[in-house]
């Protein structure tokens, strides 16, 4: 159980002033837009699994999901296909390796290790249902405006930027398709994964759709049921092993939840049964992962009692 509303609100305050102290990290800029985002920008929200909402700062910034998208997307292609079928296509291991590795695709015979880092990610993307892929995207975008509640859009100028840069990705998705992992045309399923990292979100957003897979599936503002409470348990197992990158075993000894980063500075953090946080702060420590936003979620992990590891 989570405390009293006003203890909520003076726990929110305490954690949001420790992380604002904090001014290490630097703003991605390996996608040339990001570089431009408001270094000192800083919002952090709660909503508990009825739908209450705490929130202090820069909430109702908006910036680009990135990688947050691929824990949501993942969920969707679970509840489309099941958990044994994605698996196939899609492993659950960590990689230990950086968001972009190639190699974590080389070392697994072509298995992508784990749906939250690129490979993965675009082998769940193009998992999604849709012949085409505007069928894709079509799904995607409805899917994820469930999980927040609110129809969501693009950032054209954040897709412009990445599709114009990213021939990484486009590297990663044609090893896929060379392992036989990928059976649509590789370069349309990167497009359709770079326009999902460049939809538009706030830290308000990000802690409702924390909050809906904290509420076993069930978004807690609209009532909607979003996904099934086995996918929503499976995909923070997920989260819980890969969601904050190479620092996922220390972010999970630290914090003891499930979360997920972006590169623009999102991170979305699930205390299942409880609430969901959302932070939002671009500063990023050398992983990609958001400093101000991992120290404010550590302080309410820790006064708020969330660590699913803590038997008290
Ligand atoms: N769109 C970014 C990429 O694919 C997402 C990376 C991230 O947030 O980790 O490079």
């Amino acid at each position: 159980m989570l405390p009293p509303s006003p203890i909520i609100d003076e726990l929110l305050a305490a954690a949001y002033g420790r992380a604002e102290s904090h001014h290490e990290g630097v703003v991605a800029d390996y996608i040339p837009i990001l570089a431009e985002a408001d270094p000192e920008a800083f919002g952090l929200c709660i909503v508990d699994v009825q739908g209450g909402l705490h929130e202090l700062g820069d909430t109702r910034t908006r910036f680009s999901i990135q990688s947050i998208s691929k824990a949501f997307v993942y969920a969707l292609v679970c509840q489309e296909f099941g958990h044994e079928k994605v698996l196939d296509v899609v492993g659950v291991n960590n990689t230990g390796l950086a968001f972009n590795s190639v190699v974590a695709i080389e070392l697994n015979d072509g298995h992508p290790m784990n749906p939250m880092v690129n490979a993965g990610a675009i082998a769940t993307t193009a998992l999604m249902p849709g012949d085409t892929p505007g069928q894709k995207w079509d799904a995607i975008l409805a899917g994820l405006s469930a999980f927040t509640g609110r129809t969501l859009d693009v950032d054209d100028v954040v897709y412009r930027s990445e599709a114009a840069t990213n021939t990484r990705n486009h590297a990663i998705a044609r090893l896929l398709e060379s392992y036989g992992r990928i059976t649509h045309d590789p370069l349309d399923v990167v497009d359709v994964y770079t326009r999902q990292c460049a939809i538009s979100v706030d830290a308000r957003d990000l802690a409702v759709m924390a909050a809906t897979l904290a509420d076993g599936g069930v978004n807690p503002v609209t009532g909607t049921r979003v996904v099934s409470a086995e996918v929503a348990r499976d995909t923070l197992a997920v989260l819980a092993a890969n969601g904050l990158y190479e620092r996922s075993g220390e972010w999970l000894f630290e914090i003891g939840l499930p979360g997920k980063s972006g590169v623009a500075g999102g991170l979305v953090t699930i205390a299942p049964g409880k609430a969901g946080i959302g932070s939002y702060s671009p500063r990023l420590d050398s992983a990609g992962n958001s400093v101000r936003g991992q120290i404010a979620t550590a302080y309410l992990s820790r006064s708020l009692g969330l660590n699913v590891f803590a038997s008290a």
